[in-house]
């Protein structure tokens, strides 16, 4: 470990309510399973070690990225040499006079249940969209028209230097898969207003978007969903089934057959697997057809530890 991350780590193990991991294997915390270890690892327990973790790691200059489920993402298997702040211990929230409050780390899932359970309309589309609230605000997360903005009043967010604010939704510039958040700020935390309906209702429309989910899309495999965003007007799935590239593979990972814009693991497989089938994917399509697909999937490109 350099000198600078020693003198990180001391400092941040002043920080109250915060616990830190050497070497943390970012396997264990992302969806596909895949990733090498994290050199430092630090969980903050409350907005205010969150704030002072950012901005104590900010100074040091060493990278640094912030972590939610880890549904959307895509480490080398060299790991990351820098350190991973994880919003998991963020997970308080509460609802009161039809506003839902959430901190960072409270799953999506969550919330949604909560919002049925209080006949509040709004995110009930979102049923089975996995990860918490700070990734799905980072990237937007929604389905069908539906997303996390829909109702979304307010976020509350951490800056680079740990200031503390929070920012109207319609200030963020956000728009389809993204959320708009001013880069190396962190989402702390997330209000939505929302409208009243029948619990009963709700719940109808949740499990009609769960039985659409488990029809049309792969369950079981490890993933991290789509991995390509639609292009404008188009959808990277069917261009994907077009060019005929389900069932393509590079070692583990695999293009699902029930869905051809997901790569799931179907065997022992490395990020390098992963990272192979997307640029093959990528490359083909770009080849019939002129587009080159973005994507949907955070690739993080970073020396190993
Ligand atoms: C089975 C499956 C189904 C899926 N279905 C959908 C779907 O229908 N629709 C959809 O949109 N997505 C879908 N996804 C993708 C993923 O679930 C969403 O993008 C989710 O919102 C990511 O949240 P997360 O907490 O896991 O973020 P992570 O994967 O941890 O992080 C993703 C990005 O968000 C950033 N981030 C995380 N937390 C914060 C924070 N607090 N502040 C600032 N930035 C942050 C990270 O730095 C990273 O850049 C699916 C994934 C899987 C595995």
């Amino acid at each position: 470990m350099s000198p600078s991350l020693r003198l990180l780590e001391d400092s941040l193990r002043s920080v109250a309510d915060t616990v830190i991991k050497r070497l943390e294997p970012l396997s264990l915390h992302t969806s596909f399973r895949l990733g090498g270890p994290s050199r430092l690892w630090v969980e903050p327990g409350t907005l205010t070690a969150l704030a002072a973790v950012v901005k104590g790691t900010e100074a040091s200059g060493i990278q640094w990225m912030v972590m939610g489920g880890g549904t959307n993402l895509l480490f080398p298997d060299s790991g990351f040499d820098g350190v991973i702040i994880s919003t998991i211990r963020l997970q308080r929230y509460s609802v009161s006079d039809r506003v839902i409050r959430a901190e960072a780390g409270v799953p999506l899932a969550r919330i949604v249940t909560c919002s049925i359970r209080s006949g509040l309309a709004g995110l009930t589309e979102l049923a089975g969209i996995p990860g918490t609230i700070g990734g799905a605000i980072a990237g937007n997360a929604g389905v069908q028209g539906h997303d996390v903005f829909t109702p979304l009043r307010r976020v509350e967010l951490v800056d680079r230097d740990g200031t503390i604010r929070w920012i109207a939704a319609d200030e963020l510039d956000h728009g389809y898969r993204q959320g708009g958040i001013p880069s190396g700020s962190v989402v702390c935390a997330a209000e939505w207003a929302m409208e009243p309906d029948a619990p009963d209702m709700l719940r109808a429309r949740a499990r009609a978007a769960l039985k659409e989910r488990s029809e049309k899309q792969p369950s079981g495999e490890p993933s991290a969903g789509c991995v390509f965003k639609n292009p404008a007007g188009q959808s990277a799935g069917k261009l994907m089934d077009e060019a005929g590239l389900k069932g393509a593979r590079v070692g583990g990972a695999v293009v699902s057959d029930t869905h051809a814009n997901w790569i799931v693991l179907d065997g022992p497989a490395t990020s390098k697997d992963v990272m192979r089938l997307i640029e093959f994917t990528r490359k083909r399509i770009h080849e019939s057809t002129g587009i080159l697909l973005e994507t949907e999937i955070v690739l993080v490109r970073t020396a190993g530890v």
